[in-house]
C-alpha cells in the first residue's frame, strides 16, 4: 500500500472492517488501526437481524459467518407479568444469533485478507488534526496520514468528539449487561429472542448455539451501579428469582462473566465533516431494545463507502459533499429511529408497556408489521395511526 493511504479507518470492529471491505472493492487504499486485538469479546444481545444478515451474504461474507456457528432465530417473543406475545419476521425471514467474539475476528479477517487493506492491531489512536488537505493521526505507534478519515471507533468514539460531532446527551442514561450461560438439557429450544419486561430491567435471552444463550439486561444507572463489582453475583441471583426465567436459567452454568457497557444513548451533531465521516455506534446510538445495532451499523457502511468513493473520485471531500451519507443514512433508519425512541420512553412506563405486550399478543398481524419496521421493509406509516393508538392505549 502507498504510505499515505486514501482512508483510515479508527476501530476495527465490524463496522469498520466492513466499511473497509466496501472501500478497497471500490478501489481504494485503506488503513485500519484498532487498538484491540481478535478474538475479543464485545457486550451486546448478538441477535443480528435478517437485513443485517443480507448485507454480510450481499459482500459474500456469508460462508464466514456461517463458519463461526450461528443459530438462526425467526422472530421475538416478549413476555410482560403472564402475557406472552410472539412476532415473527414477514416472509419467513430469519435473524442470526452469533458470539460477537467469533463474527468480528471473521469479519477482521475477511478485512486484513482484502487487497487493498493494511490492518495495525494492538494500536491506539491517540489524536486528530484535520487540515485542509489531509488528515494526521497520532498512534501509540507512531503518526500516520490520509485524505479522510472514518470513525468506527464505537459507542464512545474520540472521532465524533474530535471533528465536533458529538451533542450533549438527553434523556435518562441505560446501560446494558452481558453474559454467556451454557444451558441444561432441559431448557426450552428458543426458535426466537425472548424479552422479559420486568419491574426495573429488560432481560433478552438470543440463542447462540443449540446448548447456549446470551443474556442481555438492560436498565437505568441507579441499578447497574447496585450490580456494581459484584456483578457475576447479583446479577444472577437477581435473574434466577424470577419464575418467567427459571425454564432458562436452571441447571445453566455461566460461560463468560457478566459486563456493562453505557451509556447506551449517544447523540450526533451529523455524521460527517470535512474529511471525516463516522460509521457504526460511533454515527450515534439510542438504545439497543430494538436490537439493530449491528445491522445498522452493516447498512451504514455500505452507504459511507458508496458516498466516499464518489466524493475521493471528485477530490471533494467537503462536508458538504460528504452530507449526502448523513440524508442517505437518515432516509434508511428514520423509521427505525422512530420506533425505537417510542420504546425507549414507552418502556420507561411499566403500566404502558405491559399494555403494548398485552395488544402485541392480541394482534400479532400488527406485531409482524412493526418487525417489518424493524429489519427496514418498511416504513412507520405501514401501520395506520389507528392500529399504533390502539396497539398502545387500546385496552
Ligand atoms: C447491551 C447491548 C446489547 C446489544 N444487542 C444488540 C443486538 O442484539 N443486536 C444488534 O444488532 N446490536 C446490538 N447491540 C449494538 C451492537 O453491539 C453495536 O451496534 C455494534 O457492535 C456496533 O459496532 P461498531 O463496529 O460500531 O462498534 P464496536 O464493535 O464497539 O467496535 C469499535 C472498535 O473501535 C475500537 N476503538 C475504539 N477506540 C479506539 C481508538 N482510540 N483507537 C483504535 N481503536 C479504537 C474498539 O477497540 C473496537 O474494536 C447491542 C449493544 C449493547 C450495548
Amino acid at each position: 500500500m502507498a504510505s499515505t493511504p486514501d482512508i483510515l479507518i479508527v476501530g476495527g470492529g465490524l463496522a469498520g472492517s466492513v466499511t473497509a471491505i466496501h472501500l478497497a472493492r471500490r478501489g481504494h487504499s485503506v488503513l485500519v488501526i484498532e487498538r484491540g486485538t481478535f478474538p475479543r469479546e464485545k457486550v451486546c444481545g448478538e441477535g443480528m437481524m435478517p437485513h443485517g444478515v443480507a448485507e454480510l451474504e450481499a459482500l459474500g461474507l456469508g460462508d464466514a459467518i456461517r463458519e463461526t456457528g450461528p443459530v438462526s432465530f425467526r422472530g421475538i417473543a416478549y413476555h410482560s407479568g403472564e402475557t406472552t406475545a410472539i412476532g415473527d419476521f414477514p416472509g419467513g425471514r430469519t435473524g442470526l444469533g452469533l458470539r460477537r467474539h467469533r463474527i468480528d475476528a471473521a469479519l477482521h479477517q475477511a478485512c486484513a485478507d482484502e487487497p487493498g487493506v493494511e490492518v495495525k492491531l494492538d494500536t491506539r489512536v491517540l489524536d486528530l488534526h484535520l487540515g485542509s488537505e489531509a488528515v494526521q493521526i497520532k498512534t501509540s505507534r507512531g503518526v500516520h496520514q490520509a485524505r479522510v478519515v472514518i470513525g468506527a471507533d464505537g459507542l464512545h468514539s474520540f472521532v465524533r468528539r474530535k471533528a465536533g460531532l458529538a451533542k450533549a446527551p438527553k434523556g435518562p442514561a441505560r446501560y446494558g449487561i452481558r453474559a454467556h450461560l451454557h444451558l441444561s438439557n432441559d431448557a426450552p429450544a428458543m426458535p426466537r429472542v425472548e424479552v422479559f419486561v420486568l419491574d426495573d430491567l429488560e432481560v433478552y435471552l438470543t440463542p447462540t448455539a443449540t446448548d447456549e444463550l446470551n443474556v442481555a439486561v438492560l436498565c437505568g444507572r441507579a441499578l447497574a451501579q447496585e450490580f456494581g463489582e459484584d456483578l457475576d453475583v447479583r446479577l444472577m441471583a437477581r435473574l434466577s428469582h424470577e419464575p418467567a426465567l427459571r425454564p432458562f436459567l436452571d441447571g445453566a452454568e455461566v460461560l463468560t462473566p457478566p459486563a456493562v457497557w453505557g451509556p447506551l444513548r449517544q447523540r450526533t451533531r451529523a455524521v460527517s465533516a470535512d474529511r471525516v465521516l463516522l460509521v457504526g455506534d460511533a454515527a450515534g446510538f439510542i438504545d439497543a431494545l430494538t436490537g439493530e445495532g449491528m445491522s445498522l451499523s452493516l447498512v451504514g457502511a455500505r452507504l459511507a463507502a458508496e458516498v466516499l468513493s464518489t466524493a475521493l473520485h471528485e477530490g471533494d471531500l467537503s462536508a458538504r459533499r460528504l452530507r449526502t451519507y448523513d440524508r442517505q443514512r437518515a432516509r434508511h433508519g428514520r423509521s427505525l429511529s422512530l420506533l425505537t425512541e417510542l420504546l425507549v420512553r414507552g418502556i420507561r412506563h411499566r403500566w404502558l408497556a405491559r399494555r403494548i405486550v398485552r395488544n402485541l399478543a392480541r394482534h400479532p398481524e400488527a406485531f409482524s408489521t412493526l418487525l417489518g419496521i424493524n429489519i427496514g421493509e418498511r416504513p412507520i406509516w405501514a401501520i395506520p395511526p389507528r392500529d399504533l393508538l390502539q396497539l398502545t392505549v387500546g385496552r
